[in-house]
C-alpha cells in the first residue's frame, strides 16, 4: 500500500511535472495543465492499481520456449498460406536458425557466440500473393510482436532515426509493454523497392539511400533508447518512472535479436534477371525459355542484381535469406477461398450465422468469384474486393428477411441483383419490434405467476399495445393491466370449464379484449368446440 501520510498534493505533482519537463526540454516546451484540487484527484487505491497493472506487465516472465522444426512451421503455413512452397520452406528454415539462436543466447546469456549471421530475410513477390501473411502467421505461432511498416514512411523525409525507433516503439507496444519480449519480435518494412536507387528509380534515389544507411546498424545490431520518444506517452512514463525512482533508468531495447523482413515487388528487378539470363544463355547456353515467367524470374535473384537494381551492397549483405513468392493463378484463388483457413468465405459464413442465416457456397460459385478476381491482377487482395461487390447488398438485406438459408450457386455470383431482387420478393421481412417489447413479455411473466395462466402476444399485437401506450403516455405494463383489467376472473372461468390455460393474444384481441373474452367464456361452456386451445 502507498503510505497516505506522505502522499503527495496535485499542486506537488504538477510542480514536479513541470520542472521534469523543464529539465528536459529547456523552454521550449511549456506544460499547459488543467489544474487539479486535492479532492478532484482520483482515489488513492485507484492509482495504484493502474500503476501496479504497468508494473505487471513489464515484468511480465519472458517465455520463448522456442522448440519448432522447420516442417512444423511449414505444416502450420499449410493450413492458412496456399502455394508458396518454396518461400514457405526457406522462411521456416531462417525462422528457426533465428529463434533456435535466440534461445540459445536466453538460456546461456553468459556464452558468446560469435560466429552467428543474423537471418534478415528478404521478401520477392507481386503484390497480394501471400508475403505479409506469411510472417504474420509464423509471429503469431511461435508468439512474438509484429510490426509492419512501409519502407516509404521513411523515404519521403529521407530521415530514419526517429521514424525507426517508432517501429521499435510499435513493437513494445505489441508486445503490450513487456520489452524483453519486444526484443524479440519481427519488423517487417515492405515496399523496400521504393528505396533503390538505380535509374528508373532516379529522384528517389538519394533519400533512399540515406534509408538503406539508416537501417544498416539497426538490422544489425543497436540500442534503441525508448524513453527519448517524443510523443505524449512516452513522457508520461518517463514522468512516472522520474516520480517513482527519482531518477530515469533508460529503457533501452537491443535490436540484435530483432528479425527484419524486407520485402517488395521488386518491378523491374525481373528485366534485369531476363537480361543477366540472356547474355549469360550465350556463354553457357543456358536456355531463358526455361525461366521466362516473370514471376519465377525472381528466384534467380543475385546479390549483383538487387546491386544493379540500386540497393547499396552493404545493405543486400545484410539480408542473406532471400525468398520469393510467386503470383497467384485462378486455381490457387479457388484453393485459397476453399481450403484456406483464413479464407474471407468463413468470414462471410461467420457473418451471416450471426443473424441466424445459414450461407452454403457451391464450388461452382467459388470457381467464378476466383475466376473475377484473377483478372484483377491484385493476387488475393481481389477475392475480397469481388466478394464484397457481389455479396454486400445481401449482407445488409438478407438479416431483415425470414431467411434460415442462403444459397450462393454460380448463377448468383454472375447476377447478383437479380437474385437479391428475387429473395427480397420470396421472403417476407421480418416484423420490427417495438423496442418496449421486452415489458410486454414480463406482463405475460407477471400474469403467468399469479395466475397460471399462459398469455402468448402475437408480434403485431406487442407493437400494437406498444403504440397504444406510447399514445396514453403509459408503460405498456400499465397499458396491458388496463386491456386486461378483467381478464383474471374470466379467463379463469374458462380455465375451470375447459382446462385451457394458453391464451393466444393477437391485434384483434387488443383491439375488442371484451369481446375476445366473452367468446371464450361462451366456447368455454361447450369446450369440445374450442378453437383457441393451443396445448
Ligand atoms: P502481400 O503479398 O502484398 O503482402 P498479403 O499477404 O497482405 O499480400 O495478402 C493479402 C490477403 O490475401 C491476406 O491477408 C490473405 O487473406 C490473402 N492471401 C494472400 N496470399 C495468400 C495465399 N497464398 N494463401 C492464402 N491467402 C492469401
Amino acid at each position: 500500500m502507498i503510505d497516505q501520510t506522505n502522499k503527495p498534493s496535485p499542486e506537488e505533482i504538477q510542480k514536479e511535472f513541470e520542472d521534469f519537463v523543464k529539465k528536459r526540454f529547456g523552454d521550449q516546451v511549456q506544460v499547459v495543465s488543467q489544474q487539479f484540487t486535492s479532492d478532484q484527484m482520483p482515489p488513492q487505491e485507484q492509482a495504484e492499481t493502474s500503476f501496479k497493472d504497468n508494473e505487471i506487465d513489464s515484468a511480465k516472465e519472458f517465455d520463448l520456449n522456442f522448440r519448432y522444426k522447420p516442417r512444423d512451421i511449414k505444416k502450420y503455413l499449410d493450413r492458412f498460406v496456399i502455394k508458396q512452397d518454396d518461400a514457405k520452406k526457406a522462411l521456416a528454415i531462417a525462422v528457426c536458425d533465428h529463434y533456435n539462436h535466440v534461445r540459445e543466447c536466453h538460456e546461456n546469456p553468459d556464452s558468446k557466440i560469435d560466429d552467428y549471421s543474423k537471418q534478415n530475410v528478404l521478401v520477392l513477390g507481386p503484390t497480394g500473393v501471400g508475403k505479409t501473411y506469411l510472417i504474420k502467421q509464423i509471429a503469431k505461432l511461435i508468439g512474438v510482436p509484429f510490426v509492419k511498416a512501409d519502407a516509404t514512411r521513411f523515404s519521403e523525409t529521407g530521415y530514419v532515426g526517429g521514424n525507426v525507433d517508432d517501429l521499435i516503439q510499435d513493437l513494445v507496444q505489441q508486445a503490450d509493454g513487456n520489452i524483453e519480449l519486444a526484443q524479440y519480435g519481427i519488423v517487417y518494412l515492405d515496399e523496400a523497392d521504393k528505396l533503390a536507387a538505380s535509374d528508373h528509380q532516379r529522384g528517389k534515389d538519394i533519400s533512399g539511400r540515406g534509408v538503406q544507411f539508416g537501417l544498416l546498424k539497426l538490422m544489425e545490431e543497436t540500442d534503441v533508447d525508448l524513453s527519448s520518444g517524443n510523443d505524449m506517452r512516452s513522457q508520461m512514463q518517463a514522468f512516472m518512472e522520474f516520480q517513482k525512482k527519482g531518477k530515469l533508468d533508460s529503457r533501452v531495447i537491443n535490436t540484435r535479436h530483432i528479425l527484419f523482413i524486407i520485402s517488395g515487388a521488386f518491378t523491374g528487378l525481373t528485366d534485369l534477371i531476363k537480361d543477366r539470363l540472356d547474355h549469360n544463355s550465350i556463354g553457357f547456353n543456358q536456355s531463358v525459355s526455361n525461366v521466362s515467367d516473370d514471376d519465377n524470374l525472381l528466384k534467380h535473384t543475385t546479390t549483383q542484381d538487387l546491386i544493379d537494381f540500386g540497393f547499396e551492397p552493404e545493405f543486400v549483405g545484410r539480408l542473406p535469406i532471400r525468398v520469393s513468392c510467386e503470383h497467384l493463378e485462378e486455381k490457387d484463388l479457388f484453393e485459397i477461398l476453399k481450403n484456406s483457413e483464413g479464407s474471407i468465405i468463413r468470414q462471410y459464413i461467420r457473418a451471416f450465422s450471426a443473424y441466424g442465416i445459414k450461407a452454403n457456397f457451391d464450388d461452382d460459385a467459388l470457381q467464378k468469384i476466383a475466376e473475377y478476381a484473377s483478372l484483377e491482377k491484385t493476387g488475393a487482395r481481389a477475392l475480397m474486393t469481388v466478394c464484397e461487390r457481389i455479396l454486400r447488398d445481401f449482407k445488409y438485406e438478407l438479416p431483415s428477411l425470414n431467411l434460415r438459408e442462403f444459397n450462393i450457386d454460380k448463377g448468383l455470383v454472375e447476377d447478383p441483383k437479380q437474385h437479391l431482387k428475387k429473395a427480397l420478393e420470396d421472403y417476407q421481412p421480418i416484423a420490427d419490434m417495438h423496442p418496449r417489447a421486452n415489458e410486454i413479455e414480463e406482463f405475460a411473466l407477471s400474469f403467468f405467476d399469479r395466475h397460471h395462466m399462459n398469455l402468448l402476444f402475437t408480434e403485431d399485437a406487442i407493437n400494437l399495445i406498444c403504440e397504444e401506450a406510447e399514445a396514453a403516455n403509459a408503460t405498456p405494463v400499465e397499458q396491458c393491466k388496463s386491456i386486461f383489467k378483467s381478464y383474471e376472473h374470466g379467463l379463469k372461468l374458462v380455465q375451470q370449464n375447459s382446462g385451457q390455460s394458453e391464451f393466444l393474444i393477437t391485434k384483434e384481441v387488443v383491439k375488442n379484449p371484451r369481446e375476445a373474452l366473452e367468446k371464450w367464456i361462451r366456447e368455454s361452456y361447450d369446450h369440445t368446440n374450442s378453437p383457441t386451445i393451443l396445448n
